[in-house]
């Protein structure tokens, strides 16, 4: 299925079920066939965290660099994955596991993103309007959620909206869990991990 074996080309259809912070640099990438260095790094460890392998993950890089040559991206990005992997450099502990993906609290306390990077979390990096804006192209258009993310985001507690938003996107799936019982408290404490996300959202709807 394609939670156990994510490849380069289910990439695409997996994004419905990322947070926003990956989804923005999944479509930022998309948009630019190019990715900075740290959206870069913050989406392949994420990638990772997902089950991408690590000759899944080049591909999926090599695909989406539609223009660069196969030299520059050989010399200048692959090494980067495989450090990432832990294929390649890194010290002694790393060696063979890499780097783990990031937490929320490491991505809402990490400087913030400079003109033209896309990495961080979009509800603490992005204006309150264009983040309205972000999130209703991604398909949140109810009202109150909207209205509850701006006093979220106003209060600076941008995992709370984030959660917020889950809630909305997924409240029939959660209704059912809920409903059945086969679903408690913990499967739906607060998320607090992109990649909690993503499963999360991955299991409800499948
Ligand atoms: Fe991503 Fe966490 Fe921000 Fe949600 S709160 S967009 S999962 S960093």
């Amino acid at each position: 299925d394609g939670l156990s074996t994510p490849t380069a080309a289910s990439i695409d259809t997996l994004a419905q079920h990322f947070p926003l912070c990956m989804h923005n640099l999944h479509s930022t990438l998309r948009a630019n066939s190019h990715l900075k260095h740290f959206g870069r790094l913050q989406y392949t460890l994420f990638l990772k965290g997902i089950g991408l392998s690590l000759d899944e993950c080049i591909m999926f890089w090599r695909r989406s660099f539609k223009l660069m040559a196969d030299d520059k991206f050989n010399k200048e990005y692959k090494y980067n994955i495989r450090h990432a992997y832990g294929d390649v450099g890194g010290d002694a502990n790393r060696r063979g596991r890499g780097y783990t993906p990031y937490s929320c609290q490491k991505l809402l306390t990490e400087p913030l993103p400079g003109p033209g990077q896309a990495h961080g979390c979009p509800y603490r990096t992005y204006t309150t309007d264009n983040l309205i804006a972000l999130l209703q192209r991604t398909g949140v258009n109810d009202r109150d959620t909207l209205k509850s993310v701006r006093e979220d985001v106003g209060r600076q507690r941008y995992h709370i909206a984030c959660n917020r938003v889950f809630e909305w996107t997924h409240k029939r799936e959660i209704k059912k869990v809920k409903d059945d019982g086969s679903w408690g408290a913990a499967e739906l404490d607060t998320i607090l991990h992109p990649n909690t996300y993503f499963k999360r959202s991955w299991l409800l709807k499948h």
